[in-house]
């Protein structure tokens, strides 16, 4: 391996502790502690162990975690409802309904139902149109912390080719704005993109968001291109004995390894990022709530 790993889980670590200090002068000077409401419908295992951990690191920041969990068969009204309380309620600084939604809510509606102050997602379609015009917004988690990882490693990006792979509204689409954003020129690429190989090879930031396990070859990779994985993949891993898994990204880590300047691991990578920048979104949304000072480095 010659290329740099970017240690994400290192860097989650560090921020979180930037949003601990935050919020600590935050209870300390002004009386007030940051409060994250996260809402889940429905039991679903893996949706279930995110709201786990994204409630223990709340509570480790020193902020409240307010958990609501609803049944299955929750009806749109009585989602809506409790969002109107939360948007009201001046202890909630961040509200995130946990996606995916059961199959019979409308996932635009409830997420354009919550306050777009307090929408720590960033999906609200306010916020999707601030970022796109360059403006003040709540941005996307994951896509945050892949940019504050690129800004950390490079410094400055301005100039530089980047191509994100896939085109979600989570993932694909935000992150080529914050690359835009900070004077890249992006092109997204997509399922059905000419040529995808000969496109990454221009790139010298790559973000691959597509969902398909270790996709992305070596020989795709500029040399000392820097590459961001943000797929998250489960194989099997018959090494690790009979019926087991393993988590691998979109790129394929040893082969682009060797070609890249500096790469992220799957896992240990932008993975601990995304919950770090739910924590840092709620502390800014708190800090905006009460027109006071944002924390340095915590925003896009
Ligand atoms: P998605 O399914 O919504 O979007 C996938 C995108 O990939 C689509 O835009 C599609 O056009 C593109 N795509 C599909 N096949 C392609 C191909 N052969 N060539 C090029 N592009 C192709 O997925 P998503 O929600 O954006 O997530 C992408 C991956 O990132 C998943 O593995 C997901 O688990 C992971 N993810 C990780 C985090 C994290 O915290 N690390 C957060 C969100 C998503």
């Amino acid at each position: 391996m010659t290329a740099t790993l970017i240690d994400g889980k290192e860097f989650a670590a560090r921020v979180r502790g930037q949003v601990a200090e935050h919020v600590a002068r935050l209870t300390a000077d002004h009386g007030i502690k940051p409060g994250l409401a996260v809402v889940l419908v429905g039991e679903d295992p893996a949706s279930q162990v995110y709201v786990r951990s994204k409630g223990k690191m709340t509570v480790e920041v020193g902020m409240n975690s307010v958990e609501h969990k609803l049944d299955v068969d929750t009806s749109e009204a009585d989602l809506l409802a409790l969002i109107a309380k939360l948007n009201a309620d001046p202890a909630i600084h961040g509200i995130l309904v946990q996606l995916p939604l059961p199959g019979h809510l409308d996932e635009d509606l409830v997420i354009n139902s919550i306050d777009p102050a307090k929408d720590v997602d960033g999906f609200h379609i306010s916020n999707v149109g601030l970022l796109g015009t360059g403006q003040k917004s709540m941005v996307p988690c994951t896509p945050l912390g892949c940019l504050m990882m690129l800004r950390d490693h490079h410094g400055s990006l301005s100039g530089m080719d980047a191509v994100v792979i896939g085109r979600s509204n989570i993932v694909g689409k935000p992150m080529a704005q914050l690359l835009l954003g900070d004077s890249c020129t992006v092109t997204i690429a997509h399922s059905r993109t000419r040529d995808l190989p000969d496109v990454v090879r221009r790139a010298d930031i790559v973000v691959a968001a597509v969902g398909r396990a270790q996709m992305v070859p070596g020989d795709w990779i500029k040399p000392g291109a820097t590459v961001i994985d943000v797929g998250i993949n489960r194989i099997d891993a018959p090494e690790k004995g009979a019926g087991k898994t393993r988590l691998v990204g979109d790129v394929d880590f040893d082969s682009c390894a060797a070609v890249a300047g500096a790469i992220t691991p799957v896992p240990g990578g932008v993975g601990p990022m995304t919950i770090a920048c739910l924590l840092a979104n709620t502390v800014t949304a708190c800090c905006r709530a009460n027109g006071l000072a944002e924390p340095e480095g915590l925003t896009a």
